[in-house]
């Protein structure tokens, strides 16, 4: 069935052991462009859940079990062609569970996932493993390797703001590892994991190795995963609330577990900057999808000599975005995932009111005509006159606001830069050289910008310091998490007489 069929069809199934499965219970999805229903789907309880698991296990023990690399990273790849082949499919399914406007759907989302699959493939086909000679004080030497092994069946739990690209940004190194995986895409955005699913079948992925279960987080499919005994990992992103309820559930099972959580990230734009790059830089950073990636920038500080100009550059920026369908002319911007979304935003400017902030774009609800009434468009909104310790400067919003404080010396923009619990991202707008290095080095945070902004490489390292998250994906470092190596140590030589040259060096023990 071709995913335009499967999304007409108004149900998304859960894909489990290679096949599509019903469940009794379902739920809506509605388009946040204009609430119009977009599927149903079926919600998989705690049978589809263990069959998932079972499922995955039972390939894990059959031939995916001693997949090859090589063989591994020919199967990314063929999916990679299998999603670039699909792209329409894909982008059709992430627009219209999202209503993010389509050339940011097909530049960011679409691309990335792609990518992921060609980028972990090439990585794990290179990839090497530790070795050591080690030459004993006995005279014994022996050759140590490691071996990399699978975790097992890994829950992947994903959010609902890059839907495709942070699904296979763990999805992809977790099956080059050789890994079978249970991935729950969020409530909010089933369509395009269950594309996906139909592509893991195009591409000859073993049954079993792929499984997708749809659902909500408490009492439902992530809490299935979460409580579960036979999951040997879990990898998360989201909310770090939710972070910490997963690892409490995990704590029983002492398994391994990999969070990219939220984060309250900055900017700090120095009086020596090039201004309209500074002004276009943030407006990327602070609205793209509509301020809903994790590393959006929520707190601008910029240098007290050009704080006003900055601040009025950018307020016209953020009035002049098109907020609009997703395939209208000119649209920039999309709507909130939900309403329910919005109102936790709307929220956050009620009380950016109340504690003095002055609005100087957006601030409220736009009015764009009657048949968009129902969806969950927000205007984008920027405020001064609030300090540091206002709770709209410290929290969270997940939405296209920021507000903006000045400061006057290096060390006093740092110092409000790092004064939060968070620690995901920076960027740093500055024509000096010197500074961009020293600043950038001096953030708390897990990836800091000098002079751009969601610029990213896939080999680098990638999670947060604090409340935004434990350890780190990306390279090396995805291909770390998603296996288990086995130290081999063999004897080359049994012992031998001291040297006589050296008698008192000591090797490893
Ligand atoms: P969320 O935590 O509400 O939900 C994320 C996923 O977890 C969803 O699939 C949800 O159904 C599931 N879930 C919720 N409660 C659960 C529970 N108790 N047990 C198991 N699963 C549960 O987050 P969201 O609202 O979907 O996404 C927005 C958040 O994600 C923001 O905080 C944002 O900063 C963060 N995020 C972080 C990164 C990163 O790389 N650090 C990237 C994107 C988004």
């Amino acid at each position: 069935m071709t995913a335009t069929a499967q999304l007409t069809a108004t149900t998304l199934r859960n894909f489990v052991g290679g096949r599509f499965i019903e469940t009794d219970s379902h739920f809506e999805k509605r388009s946040p462009v204009d609430g119009s229903l977009v599927a149903m789907v079926a919600e998989a309880d705690r049978a589809a859940v263990d069959a998932a698991v079972q499922a995955g296990r039972a390939a894990l023990n059959g031939a995916w079990g001693r997949s090859t690399v090589p063989e591994r990273a020919a199967l990314l790849r063929r999916i990679a062609d299998r999603i670039d082949a699909r792209f329409d499919d894909l982008l059709a399914a992430e627009v219209a569970d999202t209503g993010k406007p389509l050339h940011l759907a097909r530049e960011v989302d679409i691309a990335r996932a792609s990518a992921n699959f060609r980028a972990f493939a090439d990585m794990i086909a290179s990839a090497g493993v530790d070795s050591y000679l080690t030459e004993a004080a006995d005279g014994r030497r022996a050759l140590n390797y490691a071996l990399r092994k699978p975790l097992g069946v890994v829950g992947v739990i994903v959010p609902w703001n890059l839907p495709l690209l942070l699904l296979t940004w763990k999805v992809a190194p977790a099956i080059a590892c050789g890994n079978a995986v249970v991935v729950k895409p969020s409530e909010e955005t089933p369509s395009s994991a269950t594309v996906l699913a139909e592509i893991m079948v195009e591409a000859g992925v073993p049954d079993g190795v792929f499984n997708v279960v749809h659902g909500f987080g408490q009492d439902s499919a992530g809490e299935f995963i979460t409580t579960h005994p036979d999951f040997d990992a879990i990898t998360f992103t989201g909310e770090t609330s939710t972070g910490s309820a997963i690892m409490r559930a995990s704590a029983p099972f002492v398994r391994p577990v990999s969070f990219e959580l939220g984060g309250k990230n900055a900017a700090l734009v120095f009086d020596d900057v090039d201004i309209d790059r500074a002004v276009a830089g943030l407006t990327r950073s602070i609205f793209t999808n509509t301020g809903q990636v994790c590393l959006c920038t929520e707190r601008v500080y910029v240098q007290r000599g050009i704080f006003d100009e900055v601040t009025a550059r950018l307020a016209e920026s953020a009035r002049s975005l098109r907020l609009g369908r997703p395939d209208a002319e000119g649209t920039t911007t999309g709507p909130l995932i939900s309403t329910g979304h919005r109102e936790k935003v709307l929220s956050y400017l009620e009380l950016a009111r109340q504690e003095g902030g002055e609005v100087i774009a957006g601030g409220g609800i736009p009015d764009l005509g009657s048949d968009l009434a129902g969806g969950a468009w927000i205007e984008p909104t920027l405020w001064t006159g609030l300090d540091q310790d206002a709770r709209v400067m410290r929290e969270e919003v997940f939405g296209p606001i920021a507000g903006l404080i000045p400061f006057d010396t290096e060390e006093e923009g740092i110092r409000l830069a790092n004064d939060t619990k968070y620690g995901l991202a920076a960027s740093v707008w500055t024509n000096d050289l010197e500074r961009g290095h020293r600043v950038a080095g001096s953030m708390r945070v897990g990836i800091s910008w000098v002079n751009n902004w969601f610029l990213r490489d896939l080999r680098s390292p990638f999670g947060g310091t604090g409340l935004s998250g434990i350890g780190r994906e990306g390279g090396e470092h995805s291909l770390n998490f998603y296996s288990e190596p086995t130290n081999v140590c063999v004897t080359l030589s049994d012992a031998q007489p001291q040297s006589p040259v050296m008698p008192e060096t000591a090797a490893a023990s």
